[in-house]
């Protein structure tokens, strides 16, 4: 079975870990145990992946950091519930590393315009560890480059900056390290919008995240007014990851992604096959579409 460890899990001891495979139930989700083969004690958690094939998640905030803990994919689900009903036993190795010292950088664009309050537009431009990342989150960076290559044609009113931000995929590191700058700067209040792009396609239909109701309103008026494929979803609530830090200081923000429509596409999600052959040109375009028309129509309005 694959399988892949979680971050900030603990290693397996060396020849790793013998047991039978045991169901838990946890509030949130079903989660399998390799247990001692005498005592019953837990010795390490398998958890079935939230999406397709195994993944790697976070072990920093929950029990999967105490014991070294993995996730499977959905299709080894029925070899676990076999094993248990025969009393299989399993074997589970690996080593976690602690890599200290490592460094990622955001990469900032800014375009002047006639009013010093801004727009700012958000790409993280990092990925995980098994994933070459193409839709997550690369295409999406591409699109916020061809924004900024059309909207710097022309004289603008609001001025824009675009961050490509590194550590998105480690706690959002880059986008709090830019907002900590802008506060020591004295200009975070300068930020009036800001628009965060992440895994822009995966499928055509584009889901707006955010309390604003105006502004999500107006990105699906402008889809509909496109006639773009697919349809636009709002989602009553605000962007939590690299835009969060603009928002509590005072942004109004929208989080822009495709995850959860189409099933085929997500199965990418943190994989080795998320590859740029995988990627549908034809949605990084209407990202560009969209959000090009967006900063005219702020503009216009003023
Ligand atoms: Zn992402």
């Amino acid at each position: 079975m694959e399988v892949w460890p979680y971050y900030g899990s603990r290693s397996t001891p060396t020849g790793g870990i013998n047991g039978r495979i045991t169901k838990l139930k946890t509030k949130e989700e079903t989660v399998y145990a390799l247990c001692d083969a005498n005592s019953s004690e837990i010795r390490a958690y398998i958890v079935i992946s939230p999406f397709g094939k195994a993944v790697p998640r976070f072990a920093w905030k929950s029990m999967y950091k105490m014991l070294p803990a993995v996730t499977i994919g959905r299709q080894d689900k029925n070899i676990l519930e076999k094993a248990i009903i025969n009393g299989f036993h399993a074997n589970l190795t690996f080593r976690a590393k602690t890599v200290k010292n490592k460094v990622s950088y955001n990469t900032i664009g800014y375009i002047p315009g006639e009013k010093k309050d801004e727009i700012l537009f958000l790409a993280h431009a990092d990925t995980q560890i098994n994933t070459p990342g193409a839709n997550d989150n690369t295409a999406s960076l591409i699109t916020m480059l061809m924004i900024a290559c059309e909207l710097s044609k022309t004289k603008r009113k609001y001025s824009i900056t675009f961050a490509a931000t590194g550590g998105e995929e480690t706690g959002h590191v880059g986008s709090k390290h830019y907002a900590e700058m802008r506060k020591e700067r004295g200009d975070i209040h300068r930020i009036k919008i800001s628009i965060n792009f992440d895994s822009l396609t995966y499928g055509p239909n584009m889901i707006i995240y955010s309390k604003d109701k105006e502004l999500s309103n107006s990105i699906a008026e402008i889809y509909k007014k496109l006639k773009l494929r697919g349809s636009p979803k709002i989602i009553n609530e605000n962007d939590n990851l690299d835009g969060e830090v603009f928002i509590k200081a005072g942004a109004r923000g929208v989080y822009i992604n495709t995850r959860g429509y189409d099933e085929t596409k997500l199965q990418l999600w943190h994989r080795p096959e998320d590859r740029p052959e995988t990627v549908d040109f034809e949605l990084a375009e209407n990202g560009f579409l969209v959000f090009t028309e967006l900063v005219k129509y702020i503009e216009a309005k003023g």
